[in-house]
């Protein structure tokens, strides 16, 4: 890494003494670390959604700033290697995403491959390892909520869902929080596990932090042309973040579950 290079990931709103959520952004930059050339892509390349998840950071922040929860998000461009998979993913670090062949990452040596997984992987995960730990020590039962974005169009099939909300095993959020955001909302097409569903094997930040640890939990994707902009991202983060808060205000407190297998 050079001097200029930041940390693997950000926390904002670390301070917060608010121990019921924890917010988490996998895909929230397109960075790529200085001495990588920008991965020999373009910068129109890595503007798109295969670099990172357009527009979830801003409506993270938002939902973050209303919710009163500290986020956690990556720093660095899931081209660089992919935090919402396991090590062990053949699309941990791809070399073609969407069509779009990336040079830098055919060929990835030994040394190559660990040094990624140790510098941006392990960091994050770790982190939220500990803020969760943190939490529930004292008792609380923290909500993971992790927030993407998804394109509209891949491989020539446009997507109709204007959200999608995505699990595995542990359903507990999905049909609350579509209502909450529906009674508002109702013109929305909400996904349930679409555009596509959560697989333990190919996902990473729910089925290990969520739902390994049975904390309740939620995937939230919102499809990037309605959060291109500052002032769209902040609506939809208004716009979830008191979907949230009306879920966690009606129904019974959760628990911590045994996880099913
Ligand atoms: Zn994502």
């Amino acid at each position: 890494m050079s001097p200029g290079d930041p940390s693997p990931f950000k926390i904002n709103n670390a301070g917060s003494k608010n121990k019921k959520w924890l917010l988490t952004c996998d895909h929230a930059s397109n960075r790529v670390p200085y001495h990588m050339d920008n991965l020999s892509l373009s910068p129109k390349e890595l503007s798109r959604h295969i670099a990172w998840d357009i527009g979830a950071m801003g409506m993270a922040n938002e939902i973050s700033r209303i919710l009163d929860a500290p986020l956690v998000s990556g720093n660095y461009s899931r081209l660089i290697i992919d935090l919402n998979r396991p090590i062990s993913s053949p699309t941990l670090i791809v070399d073609n995403a969407d069509g779009t062949p990336i040079l830098a990452n055919t060929n990835v040596s030994h040394l190559e491959f660990s040094e990624r997984v140790d510098y941006f992987h392990t960091p994050y995960h770790n982190k939220i390892s500990s803020m969760l730990d943190l939490r529930v020590m004292d008792e609380n039962v923290p909500i993971l909520v992790a927030i993407h974005s998804f394109t509209p169009l891949l491989n020539n099939t446009n997507r109709p869902w204007h959200i999608g909300l995505l699990y595995e095993h542990d359903d507990r959020l999905v049909e609350p929080l579509k209502e909450a955001i529906l009674s508002k909302n109702p013109e929305l097409i909400i996904g349930d596990n679409e555009p596509y569903a959560i697989r333990g094997p190919s996902d990473y930040t729910i089925p290990f932090h969520g739902q390994d640890r049975g904390i309740p939990h939620i995937e939230i994707e919102v499809r990037q042309d309605l959060i291109e902009t500052q002032e769209k991202q902040i609506i939809w983060g208004q716009r979830l973040a008191s979907a949230l808060i009306s879920v966690v205000n009606s129904i019974p407190p959760m628990k911590i579950i045994t996880p099913k297998t």
